[in-house]
């Protein structure tokens, strides 16, 4: 797997304070969250150990394969049944995706999401991840060279460059590079540079309220 969803930790006293005294049950994934060291096997047995010092009682752990995969989330909650009732409170380390997929079995516990979900991203290196879509409903990356001012400007600019980028490096976060700046060299080295000269009509967002699809 080479592009998939990017997720943060919440912080320990938050997810603390969101289970209080109650006995907890773990959820891991083992496709996204354990690539972004976020919900493998490591990170939930670290976090039982956490929470076991805070007094909190851990019924058990599982990593799911992965966690948005209803039946086999299913097939696998299945084998920790009396440790999942034994649990008030359900922390799922795994994406938003991952942890609604959770809440759609367990009906009995509270399921606390123990994740921010970010982007989704590509692996650039082993911890480092980068935006590279925000699944946006109709994609129109070919327009700008194959890189999406969508997902990777932070002002979404569909008609050039917001004038602020400093040395290549983009105004609102300097870590990461322009787009802009990067579309621009695209199209120059394939001869596209006409292409700026075409006016975008604003994105169409309603293309990404569909919420449902079959095959
Ligand atoms: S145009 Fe939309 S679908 Fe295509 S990469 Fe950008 S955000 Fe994703
Ligand atoms: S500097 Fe570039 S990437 Fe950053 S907001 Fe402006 S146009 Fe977008």
């Amino acid at each position: 797997m080479n592009v998939m969803i990017i997720t943060k930790p919440k912080e320990l006293e938050c997810l603390v304070k969101s289970i209080g005294e109650n006995p907890v049950f773990i959820i891991g994934c083992s496709e996204c969250a354990t690539l972004c060291h976020t919900g493998g096997e490591k990170e939930v047995l670290s976090m039982k150990e956490k929470l076991e010092k805070k007094n909190i009682k851990v019924t058990g752990w599982v990593v799911l394969d992965p966690a948005c995969h209803l039946l086999n989330d299913k097939r696998l909650l299945k084998k920790h049944k009396n440790k999942v009732e034994q649990a008030k409170k359900i922390l799922v380390l795994a994406c938003g995706n991952g942890s609604q997929t959770v809440s759609e079995i367990i009906k009995d516990a509270e399921i606390i999401p123990g994740n921010d979900t970010l982007f989704l991203g590509e692996i650039k290196r082993l911890s480092e991840f980068e935006k590279r879509c925000d699944m946006c409903g109709e994609c129109i990356q070919d327009l700008f060279g194959g890189l999406c001012p969508v997902s990777r400007c932070p002002k979404s600019m569909l008609n050039g460059p917001c004038g602020g980028s400093i040395d290549g490096k983009c105004e609102v976060n300097s870590e990461v590079d322009c787009i802009w700046d990067m579309i621009y060299k695209r199209l120059k080295e394939k001869g596209q540079l006409d292409r700026l000269k075409e006016i975008r009509a604003p994105k169409n967002w309603s293309k990404s309220l569909e919420t449902r699809r079959t095959l």
